[in-house]
């Protein structure tokens, strides 16, 4: 189980395909005029499968998780070949076949049974998915992945138990395990397939979001521990009374991030302070929330996108699209005239391609991107193309503005014209070059203690029954080790 994991994209992630809600009937779907039901969970489809699930993934969609039998290398008799370590199934311990694992598809390294298959490719036309996968074209990144910690969380929705909640106080959504009943039924219900269930404890488990490191006002452990520092945390204030009109209402997918954004509330704003008094959220916390780098990701500067908003959980991490691959794209090019100069010895590659890295024609790199914008959109957008080129757009400005700063290769005319087309002032564009380039820890983690006295459940030690697997219980769990 892999609380955390990071996926290439193209590809098929961790459980494979996850994404495809066709398979696994993760999330919320919304009939036309009607309320939003859960696509695979809920109370009649929940009796319907109680005997047998047939959404669940099974360990090949996770991977069979396996060692080597690396004693055969030395205590193999002496011989003529050479021994080698097998591999073998760490649940039956016979010798297996490997064709999968956790990032068995690692930079694009897999088959084309894994970049191929993924989900978000159906909307590009075939024409349109091979050119991404040419040779020259061929472009990756990388998607950090834990439990988004929902406003709407499927998994919540979906527990026959009760055993999942979401804490008032921070937003965490945790699993209580000594109320879960080993349903399954969030493993199903999470479209990001990020509950999984432990047949050492017959429980299911979760990002737990690192609470006791929070409560301390410490950043959680895969934040922290980052060394590319891309992951950020802090408050956001968020008006719960609209969180199923945000969820629910709308039937185009597309407007759901506008409604999301809509709930998450200025924590300058008079009006929000004073309701945020009346409601119990301490100063500290809004002092957090003021100075929260995610808030000016997502809000102020409109940068970063929640994965698969159409899924209607409200997700609450958010992403800012990669750059990188529209920096520099192919063109066709005449290269006879250039060729006829060379020198006749000189290496020549005889082909009509430019490998174009200017910015003359900024916005028009953007539409021939190598990622096209339709696979972005599918990712972070539900398909709006736009979304994701203003995103792309304003960083693209924020380079350059910063290359006319350091380097001076572009005119000082140019460089204001190109900010106002995206609404974007100097200041502003140096404070997203610090934020995003130059932030200390304390920048990126805005954290405020928890206040004890009002979250009782905090009060809970559970240090004295922690035993050797998760996160400690309260009472040990009866089956397992
Ligand atoms: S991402 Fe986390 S909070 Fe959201 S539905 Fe899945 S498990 Fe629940
Ligand atoms: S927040 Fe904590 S529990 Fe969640 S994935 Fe990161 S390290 Fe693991």
């Amino acid at each position: 189980m892999w609380w955390n994991n990071v996926e290439t994209k193209p590809g098929t992630g961790y459980p494979t395909k996850w994404e495809d809600q066709e398979i696994y009937k993760g999330g919320w779907e919304k009939e036309k005029g009607s309320d939003i039901t859960l696509k695979g969970a809920g109370k009649l489809r929940g009796l319907l499968n109680i005997f047998h699930n047939p959404h669940l993934p099974v360990i090949d969609d996770y991977y069979e998780p396996f060692t080597y039998k690396y004693l055969d290398l030395i205590e193999s008799p002496t011989r003529d070949d050479q021994p080698t370590a097998r591999p073998v199934s760490l649940i039956t311990g016979k010798p297996m076949d490997i064709k999968m694992g956790p990032n068995w598809d690692d930079d694009l390294s897999g088959t084309p049974d894994y970049a191929r298959q993924d989900p978000n490719l159906k909307n590009l036309s075939p024409a349109e998915q091979e050119a991404m996968f040419q040779l020259q074209r061929m472009a990756f990144f990388y998607l950090p992945r834990i439990c988004n910690h929902c406003l709407n969380p499927a998994c919540v929705a979906s527990c026959p138990s009760g055993a999942i909640y979401k804490r008032g106080e921070d937003g965490i959504v945790l699993i209580n395990q000594k109320v879960c009943r080993a349903w399954r039924m969030c493993v199903t219900a999470c479209p990001y397939k990020k509950t999984y269930f432990n047949w050492g404890t017959g429980k299911s488990e979760k990002c737990i979001l690192c609470y006791p490191r929070l409560e301390a006002g410490h950043a959680p452990a895969c934040m922290h521990s980052c060394v590319g520092r891309i992951r950020y945390l802090g408050v956001m204030l968020y008006d719960a009374d609209e969180i199923k009109g945000a969820a629910s209402d709308l039937e185009n997918d597309t407007d759901l991030i506008n409604r999301q954004f809509q709930i998450l509330l200025d924590p300058f704003d008079d009006s929000v302070i004073k309701a945020a008094k009346e409601n119990g959220v301490p100063d500290s916390t809004i002092k957090a929330a003021q100075d929260s780098p995610v808030y000016k990701f997502v809000k102020e500067w409109t940068l970063a996108l929640p994965l698969h908003p159409e899924f209607r959980t409200l997700p609450m991490l958010f992403y800012v699209p990669p750059l990188l691959p529209v920096m520099a794209s192919l063109s066709q090019a005449d290269h006879k005239e250039h060729s006829e100069k060379m020198d006749p010895i000189a290496k020549f590659w005889d082909s009509d391609w430019l490998y174009d890295t200017s910015t003359e024609e900024l916005w028009g790199a953007i539409d021939q991107a190598r990622f096209p914008l339709k696979y972005m959109a599918s990712l972070f957008s539900a398909g709006d193309e736009e979304k994701i080129k203003d995103i792309l757009k304003k960083l693209m400005a924020v380079r350059i503005y910063r290359r006319w700063n350091t380097v001076g290769d572009f005119s000082e005319e140019k460089v204001h014209t190109i900010l106002k087309d995206v609404g974007l002032l100097p200041e502003t564009a140096d404070d997203i070059y610090y934020l995003t380039s130059l932030a200390k820890f304390d920048d990126r983690f805005v954290i405020p203690a928890s206040h004890r006295e009002q979250a009782i459940e905090m009060l809970e030690f559970a240090g004295d029954t922690q035993g050797s697997v998760g996160f400690g219980f309260k009472e040990k769990p009866l089956r397992g080790w």
